[in-house]
């Protein structure tokens, strides 16, 4: 089989490449791309100049399969305005990385986000809450057994001495089912390096961009930029263990929109994260005020409107050293109106939360991410709470 000259028009000039008739259309886009010395696959090879039909990178189809032959002349075409020339100047790479970062790290001016080095992990800013669990122990304390311990009122053995916080027996005892993300946290730290190679990220299932090993996805994938597979789990820890409302009375006004229109509501909550005792090293939010943003609702819809006082509610919030801590809404049918009982609609035979609550719960966690020192970005998880009334 001899080889073919096939002529590559670029924005930068034409060169003729040699290639094989047996050559798969991905070996035709690596020579292309070598023989031009381009910086990404970022681009497309065309048989018109009018560029309506890209050649397809795929290792199942041959040079001659698609009838290219000796003298043909193809056409390089960035894809979306990539740069497949180094520009000139170095500015253009170190712009990139500022743009990328997280909002939160630009506040902070710490390094950004998208940079491949880890962060300092000291320099991760966490909530009081965290700091102050961080400063607990966390040990489960005993009393002396009567029965097993052989020993005076100040000894101390096995049957005594204090558990672990995420020691399981006790956990089950106690009718615990989840585990308090600080002591999550404690388990994965307790081993012999004492965690020093923990790392905590967000599941990303994202193609990792960049890839310079063949060319970018959809035309491209390889193990080193392809999203690893995912066996769904239950989530062993929560970040928050327990919902406490100051007053009854501020779930009541939240209801009695409800109660005179029979349209549903959602409203933010305000207040703080505690330590909840009742876990070990248990987190607890406790909700001081609800505030209902502007929103349009049904009996069996709500619609949220932009809000002009977001800012102002913040601000409010902040002065008075309260946070948005979650989100409430109610799912409410009356049964009996005279009564005034309601339908049960969720439970174990049907469900807990439509999709679309799902959905807006992972969107309101997107946006109030958890800050952590286990996390190359700083942020993992989130304390942002979900409230179904229904
Ligand atoms: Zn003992
Ligand atoms: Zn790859």
């Amino acid at each position: 089989m001899s080889n073919i000259i096939v002529r590559v028009q670029s924005p930068e000039g034409t060169k003729r490449i040699e290639v094989l008739p047996s050559d798969t259309i991905s070996r035709l886009y690596e020579k292309v791309y070598e023989a031009f010395d381009l910086n990404s696959f970022g681009f497309n090879l065309c048989k018109q100049r009018s560029q309506k039909e890209p050649l397809t990178s795929t290792r199942s189809r041959t040079v001659s399969g698609i009838g290219l032959s000796h003298g043909d002349i193809l056409y390089l075409v960035p894809a979306n305005g990539t740069q497949l020339w180094s520009a000139p100047s170095t500015s253009s790479a170190s712009n990139n990385t500022s743009t990328e970062s997280g909002p939160m790290d630009a506040a902070n001016g710490i390094t950004t986000r998208s940079s491949s080095m880890p962060r300092s992990l000291s320099s991760v800013v966490e909530n009081d809450i965290d700091e102050q669990l961080w400063k607990l122990d966390g040990k489960i304390q005993r009393k002396r057994d009567e029965k097993l311990c052989r020993h005076g009122a100040r000894g101390c053995c096995v049957h005594c001495s204090p558990l672990e916080p995420f020691d399981e027996i006790y956990l089950k005892e106690q009718n615990i089912k989840h585990l308090s993300f600080h002591s999550y946290l404690r388990k994965l730290t307790a081993g012999v390096d004492r965690g020093k190679f923990i790392q905590l990220d967000d599941i990303s299932c994202r193609i990792k961009t960049g890839c310079k090993d063949h060319p970018p996805w959809p035309r491209g994938i390889c193990s080193k930029c392809q999203p690893n597979s995912i066996t769904l789990n239950r989530q062993t820890y929560r970040h928050v263990d327990n919902v406490m409302f100051e007053n009854a009375s501020l779930v009541e006004r939240f209801l009695n929109y409800w109660r005179s229109t029979g349209h549903q509501r959602i409203g933010y909550l305000y207040g703080k994260y505690e330590v909840h005792s009742d876990v070990p090293l248990g987190i607890r939010a406790v909700v001081a005020a609800i505030y209902e943003p502007p929103q349009e609702s049904t009996k069996d819809t709500i619609r949220l409107l932009p809000d002009e006082k977001e800012a102002l509610v913040e601000e409010l919030g902040r002065t008075l050293n309260l946070r948005r801590v979650g989100w409430i809404f109610t799912d409410l049918i009356a049964d009996d109106i005279k009564k005034g009982t309601v339908k049960h609609v969720r439970n174990i035979e049907s469900h807990f939360l439509s999709a679309q609550e799902c959905i807006m719960a992972g969107y309101f966690q997107n946006r109030y991410p958890n800050p952590c020192r286990f996390s190359p970005n700083g942020y993992f998880g989130s304390k942002f709470v979900t409230v179904c009334v229904t």
